[in-house]
């Protein structure tokens, strides 16, 4: 029977009038929690785990409404009490267990298992203070631990522990659990986080500096702790055999419950492996099933490679895990052994050097192990596949071209538009009934409407008051005061020179110098930045470092701030994107072509009707084929020509420096009197210095292009009509990028759960 959450209430003899906010947080938490406990477990024989290093999940209590189906009804309720549900969801604390992209497609990804009814859960770790928290001083960025399990949380404990042995000792495991509800959908799946007992916060000194060496007591401490040091790369190894060891044994403990004789374990159970993190779950499961339960090696290993997909992520060589053996022999010996005779099998097959897991460095490559033994290998956007089969892993490809497959990325809906941007929804939904909910291509039924003027002046109605919303939201939670009537163009995704927020900061720097000589735009660009660093990526700080100071800078210059603003988020996290990207007019994906395997930035912001700006790269390729030229504004080399650079290394970034004025001219101002003044001269030197001799991204090949197309972008929004016209299109034809689009390639292509 379905009580609602007043009436929950009542029988606990509360009144929603007389509750605070965190009481009614308290409250939402447990009523949904109790809804969610209600419904039973999606059982279908074959079960998906996916196993990833991150689930960048977001709060979760307005996205269990929507998924119940309850939202409105209980905003509607909390509204009549005089309480707003928007100032509840401020007291959710937004889970830290995740980093970027990878993260959030993961969360994405079994929010749409559920949605579709496949029987699939996520396994990962549940680390207590996950991804630091991002605070600047001194126009730079620090790192803090970020402590986001409260007493009341969504996460729920079970009795479910395994021992996982390492090489000097065995560490019990314990599991927790978050619900993971479709939308409006009559069973669930769970988010399963294993973690140990006895962490010591003490461990933490300043920071999030803390002693690597005491693993029983921080192995669920941090996500991707410091690695630039052997222990902190021992820890990581630590951490990821914990999680995969885990995940193994509850994988049998399930398939066997279930009726598995082992000898037919891929009937029960697929692994896909969520980047490199969770490799060692092959070698894993193989031990287990020699070891444990007796099977022969070459009956272990035939039954892994039926139940195993790898999901590449990348194509930057430092970013594709290599082990040193020897580490691995410190942690766990056990897996060694397994590991060599993988080695050994794929050596009596393959002489190419490229092809082996271990090298003549003894280094492990992880990905090569996936690949061997997994039956499906996908990239996640169809020019990062094409990539991956034509140059990055080609040797892989002619070895065993019928494993490699293409799975464009995808977002859920229900977070990224139902929730996030719910006037733009109900405006849909107005337009072309509710169709689209379960079945997101039908979004196309708005192009009918794409030159409807009326259709135009509501669109720009809602985008006006998604800035006013964010306006509020800023000044509130960061003291940013934003003009909501300007542009605004926003750039968030990590720090890293590939995605090139530096070559966005030179455009800055372009716009500000024009400004200063008289140059005004017609109408007022406000510049939006947010993101994170590696806390041991030098550059990359460097990069936040001019930004806040040119944010220092514009904003408080009189003659160019009521033309010009530019702000950096602190923090950048899912609720910070969820407010960002609906007001957003300009959504920048300007990585360096070939080198950005999806991006889901993209996704969300083409769905909320901002305009992209950017590189042929990544899943930016598919928005520009579906949308068609006219819709999207790209520029700048493209990849191939790109690949060509870098095998001949042909691209000098002092030939761009020295001989385009324009370019000068912004890459010198990064050392100005004006800047010096602000900031610190050796971080502003090291990037200067950086762009003007290595530039290993490139950064100064593209940015003509890229200062021409934004002009253009700037003087085609004052034609408002032509504007929204290609607002429209976006929105039409976002329906490809549903994760539950995805998630079906998935089921249909590699996972076969029914
Ligand atoms: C979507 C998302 C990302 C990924 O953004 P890209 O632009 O694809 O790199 C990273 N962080 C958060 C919080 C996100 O929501």
């Amino acid at each position: 029977m379905k009580t609602n959450f007043s009436q929950y209430l009542e029988k606990q003899g509360k009144k929603l009038t007389e509750l605070s906010n965190e009481e009614i947080y308290l409250a939402l938490l447990d009523f949904v929690k109790e809804l969610a406990a209600q419904k039973k477990k999606n059982t279908a024989k074959r079960k998906v785990y996916y196993i990833s290093a991150e689930f960048l999940i977001g709060k979760l209590l307005s996205n269990n409404l929507i998924n119940l189906g309850i939202y409105d009804e209980v905003k509607d309720e909390l509204a009549a009490a005089g309480k707003s549900l928007t100032q509840v969801e401020d007291i959710e604390p937004e889970p830290s267990l995740g980093n970027g992209g990878l993260g959030r497609l993961a969360s994405c990804f079994i929010d749409s298992m559920a949605t579709l009814a496949i029987n699939g859960e996520g396994v990962g770790l549940n680390y207590h203070c996950g991804l630091f928290k991002q605070v600047f001083r001194d126009h730079q960025q620090e790192a803090e631990a970020n402590y986001w399990i409260e007493d009341d949380s969504w996460l729920i404990p079970t009795d479910i522990s395994y021992d996982v042995p390492f090489k000097d000792f065995t560490l019990k495991s314990r599991l927790d659990r978050i619900d993971v509800l479709g939308y409006q959908q009559e069973h669930k799946n769970y988010l399963n986080l294993f973690d140990i007992d006895g962490l010591d916060y003490s461990l933490i000194k300043d920071g999030i500096s803390f002693d690597k060496t005491e693993i029983k007591k921080n192995l669920t401490l941090f996500l991707y702790p410091d690695d630039s040091d052997k222990n902190g790369e021992l820890l990581r190894i630590y951490q990821q055999y914990f999680m995969v060891s885990n995940a193994a044994q509850l994988l049998l403990d399930e398939a066997l419950e279930r009726g598995s004789n082992l000898h037919d374990l891929a009937d029960y159970a697929y692994i896909q492996i969520n980047d490199t993190h969770p490799s060692m779950v092959i070698p894993e499961l193989i031990r287990l099933l020699t070891e444990k339960h007796d099977l022969a090696f070459d009956e272990a290993v035939s039954i892994v490679e039926k139940m195993v997909g790898y999901t590449n992520h990348t194509i930057l060589a430092e970013a594709l895990e290599k082990w040193p053996l020897a580490y691995l022999d410190e942690v766990v010996p056990h897996l060694v052994t397994i590991i060599k005779k993988l080695d050994a099998l794929v050596r009596s097959k393959y002489t190419d050097s490229s092809v082996q897991i271990i090298d003549d460095d003894k280094r492990v490559h992880m990905a090569h192990m996936d690949i061997h033994f997994a039956s499906s290998v996908n990239g996640v956007a169809a020019l990062h596949t094409d990539i991956l089969k034509n140059s990055e892993l080609k040797s892989f490809y002619d070895i065993y071209p019928d494993k490699f497959n293409n799975k464009t990325n995808g977002i859920t809906f229900r977070r990224w538009l139902e929730f996030a941007n719910q006037d733009l929804a109900a405006y849909i939904k107005e337009l072309i009934g509710q169709d689209y909910l379960h079945d997101a291509a039908r979004l196309e039924d708005l192009l009918p409407f794409a030159e409807d003027a009326a259709v135009h002046s509501k669109l720009a109605a809602v985008k006006y008051q998604n800035k006013v919303a964010l306006k509020r939201y800023l000044k509130d939670n960061q003291n940013i005061e934003l003009d909501e009537h300007s542009i605004i163009d926003t750039q968030i995704k990590r720090f890293h020179e590939y995605k090139r927020q530096q070559m966005n900061a030179l455009y800055v720097i372009h716009k500000y110098l024009a400004i200063k000589n008289g140059q005004l735009p017609k109408r007022k660009i406000t510049l939006i930045f947010g993101g994170k660093a590696a806390p041991a990526y030098t550059i990359a700080q460097d990069i936040i470092h001019l930004i806040l100071c040119l944010s220092e800078l514009i904003n408080k210059d009189p003659q160019v701030s009521p033309y010009l603003n530019v702000h950096l988020v602190e923090n950048y996290n899912v609720t910070v994107a969820e407010k960002l990207i609906p007001a957003t007019d300009i959504s920048e994906q300007i990585s360096l072509a070939s080198k950005e395997a999806s991006g889901t930035g993209n996704m969300k912001f083409m769905l909320n009707g901002a305009l992209t700006l950017g590189t042929m790269d990544g899943a930016n390729v598919e928005i520009a084929e579906l949308v068609g030229s006219e819709n999207i504004y790209t520029f700048g080399q493209d990849s191939d020509a790109i690949i060509d650079l870098y095998a001949t290394g042909g691209y000098q970034s002092a030939d761009y420096y020295e001989n385009v004025p324009l370019i000068k001219e912004a890459v010198d101002f990064i050392v100005s009197d004006e800047l010096v003044a602000i900031g610190s001269q050796e971080r502003l030197n090291r990037l200067y210095n950086e762009i003007i001799t290595k530039d290993w991204f490139m950064t100064l090949i593209d940015l003509e292009d890229y200062i021409a197309v934004k002009e253009q972008m700037l003087s085609d929004y004052e034609d408002q009509e032509s504007w929204n016209k290609k607002v429209v299109h976006n929105i039409a034809k976002a329906g490809f990028f549903s994760s539950d689009r995805t998630i079906a390639q998935y089921n249909d292509e590699i996972w076969h759960s029914y």
